[in-house]
């Protein structure tokens, strides 16, 4: 059973209102939400399901688009309301270390999937439950999911959420990322007009 720990209040860089950081027990891992308030309390909350790329979050990695689309939903969350569950999952769930190693083995021509096989890796190790399991602890069932990944929406209604509606993100492509986010909708058929 997964419950709320604590919260604080923490204002962000270009955010005009403080989001709220908040932690949970019941984790292996330390799961947070960030909960930026609502203008409309009665509206179905926006959410956004983002697993913890390092290298794109926080240093600007042109290999792939986590950072863009994490601002995004900043921007957007600090302007309407909606929450951030941020998931510690790096490399979709293979770890750091081993994401570096599927980006050297990108470099001879492997595509992202094909990098974690040829390491003995799944191709995509998270599961969204973690997801699922703090948006029932925050007391919320039913959401607006900002998302192009089929894989999220149906794992959240697999695990219980009510996905009323997806918004789709930007689309962040640049000269380095191009074979990502082919791949991303070959192979994992999400919904990127590229
Ligand atoms: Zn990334």
């Amino acid at each position: 059973m997964v419950t709320i720990k604590n919260r604080v209040v923490i204002p962000l860089e270009g955010a005009a209102r403080p989001p709220e950081f908040i932690t949970f027990s019941g984790f292996a891992e330390e799961h947070i939400a960030i909960v930026f308030p609502a203008l409309a309390p009665d509206a179905t909350p926006l959410v956004r399901v983002h697993s913890e790329c390092l290298t794109g979050d926080v240093f600007g990695s042109q290999l792939c688009d986590c950072g863009p689309q994490l601002h995004e939903a900043i921007d957007v969350f600090s302007r309407e309301g909606g929450i951030l569950l941020y998931l510690r999952q790096e490399g979709r769930g293979i770890g750091l270390y081993a994401k570096l190693s599927a980006y050297a083995l990108q470099k001879q021509g492997l595509d992202t999937f094909e990098a974690n096989r040829h390491l003995n890796l799944p191709e995509d190790a998270r599961s969204f439950e973690p997801a699922a399991q703090m948006l029932k602890a925050l007391g919320i069932t039913r959401i607006r999911l900002l998302t192009n990944n089929p894989d999220k929406t149906g794992q959240l209604e697999q695990y219980g959420i009510e996905v009323e509606s997806t918004i789709p993100t930007g689309v962040y492509l640049n000269p380095n990322n191009r074979n990502y986010l082919e791949a991303k909708v070959r192979v994992k058929k999400h919904t990127i007009p590229l």
